[in-house]
């Protein structure tokens, strides 16, 4: 029942899951009986709270902040922070929500929250964030701990933010532990976390293609985004062959024939925080198109000839016309970075055409099991070497797509891994909120 029309994203999120998680409800009658779907809409504890802090004038700025501890049945919260002038309590919601069953697939023990303000760090200088963090870690560091809710990045949110609320933590609490995750190498960080989503998006991709004889090598790919997600994917689609041509920011798309220069992209994005266009300066046969010049129904990054995309920046950023332009085109590969980058009926498109889609829950899931395998470093001391972390991520992107893909086959949709993922991931969590009794 929907209850508060402010909440679409999180109404999306839950149709989408429930919708494909029917078939185990008609088989397995007792999550029903259980009243498992009611209490799993439901979040175990949302905070919402007020972030007072002072900009660089000395004006008081005030913020909302929001932390979603959706669902503890398998392990402590986790989930990323989102700052971003978009952020509202629906989208935190459905980032929680799409997060229990994402955590939950990567086999590991972690629950699903997630987090984040309306702040926008764009444009700010340092210390404005770093007063802003400090303000949010102000209130937020009473609801979390490394055993109970261990928060990480996500849009707005990178190696600076973690680092500003870590000290804060460590300020207020006195307690150096793994209670962020995504911190910086010498202060308790693990090795390839930052790339880790990307990787795993484009490890994942390779896993579908593989299971049809096919693979990414020389496949020319359309990627969204030009953050932490979009850079390492990029990065991994090189490693493997691929010919990544596009990346996208708020402002325009930037279509490089000859490939996306990656060492200029991170100098752009993780350097100088610049607008994509400068791209141009570099490489004036480039093509820049800014937002203005957009077709008014989609996106003009899913515009171009290409054999696989990554959406890599953020939810509904790809629509019906969009997938339909894509198919057109021959695209055989959908891999989302991004948390529901896919519109609901751009989704119904790709699975009708049969093609691989990895929807975001079990294709983007590396970056929160890396984010796990911090936790574990943290707790044992200890720090593994890139290598080890890779491989293990490799193995996690791999067993995500095994558990998917038989799920689906088991419930007689081969190709269809919204399904798998959905009903793997929620049977997981549902088999353990019944052992755990009402709670
Ligand atoms: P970043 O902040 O590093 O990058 C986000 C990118 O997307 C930026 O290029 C940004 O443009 C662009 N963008 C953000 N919002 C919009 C918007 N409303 N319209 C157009 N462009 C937009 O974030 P991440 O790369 O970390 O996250 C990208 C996606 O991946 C998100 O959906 C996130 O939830 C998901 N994700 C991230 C994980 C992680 O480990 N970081 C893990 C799993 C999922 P600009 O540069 O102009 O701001």
């Amino acid at each position: 029942q929907k209850s508060s029309p402010a909440q679409t994203e999180f109404y999306q999120a839950a149709e989408e899951v429930l919708d494909s998680i029917r078939p185990l409800l008609d088989k397995d009658t007792h999550y029903r009986e259980q009243g498992i779907i009611e209490r799993l809409v439901e979040p175990e504890r949302q905070i919402m709270f007020r972030v007072v802090w002072h900009d660089d004038q000395g004006r008081i700025q005030v913020n909302k902040g929001y932390r979603v501890q959706f669902n503890s049945a398998l392990g402590p919260y986790k989930g990323g922070l989102r700052f971003h002038h978009s952020v509202n309590a629906g989208i935190i919601k459905f980032l929680g929500f799409e997060q229990i069953f994402k955590n939950a697939l990567t086999g590991l023990s972690i629950g699903g929250g997630k987090g984040g303000s309306d702040f926008n760090p764009k444009g700010r200088s340092d210390m404005e964030v770093m007063r802003f963090c400090q303000a949010f870690m102000t209130e937020l560091h009473r609801h979390i701990g490394a055993t109970i809710d261990v928060p990480a990045g996500d849009i707005g949110v990178g190696a600076r933010e973690i680092g500003y609320m870590y000290g804060q933590y460590k300020r207020l609490t006195g307690s150096y532990e793994g209670v962020l995750t995504g911190k910086g190498l010498n202060w308790g960080g693990s090795l390839a976390r930052k790339e880790a989503t990307g990787y795993g998006a484009v490890y994942f991709a390779e896993n579908m293609l593989q299971d049809r004889n096919d693979s990414l090598k020389n496949k020319i790919c359309l990627v969204s985004g030009a953050g932490n997600v979009a850079i390492y994917t990029i990065e991994k689609l090189y490693d493997l062959g691929a010919l990544p041509v596009t990346c996208s920011d708020s402002q325009g798309t930037i279509y490089h024939e000859q490939g996306i220069d990656l060492n200029l992209l991170k100098v752009l994005k993780e350097v100088r925080r610049s607008s994509l266009e400068a791209y141009l300066d570099t490489h004036p046969t480039a093509k820049y198109i800014p937002v203005s010049d957009y077709p008014t129904d989609g996106h003009a990054v899913w515009r171009f000839k290409a054999h696989a995309a990554f959406p890599s920046a953020t939810q509904n950023e790809l629509t019906v016309t969009d997938a339909k332009v894509l198919l057109e085109q021959g695209v055989s590969c959908i891999c989302e970075g991004a948390n529901m980058p896919s519109t609901a009926d751009a989704v119904d498109l790709f699975l009708g055409a049969g093609i691989c889609y990895g929807p975001g829950k079990a294709a983007n899931a590396g970056g929160v099991a890396t984010s796990q395998l911090e936790m574990a470093q943290n707790a044992s001391m200890t720090q593994w070497t890139f290598e080890e972390v890779d491989n293990r991520l490799k193995a996690i992107m791999c067993g995500i797509f095994q558990r998917s893909s038989e799920t689906a086959k088991e419930f007689d949709q081969p190709s269809n891994l919204v399904l798998g993922a959905n009903i793997a991931g929620f049977r997981k969590v549902a088999d353990a909120m019944i052992a755990q009794g009402l709670v």
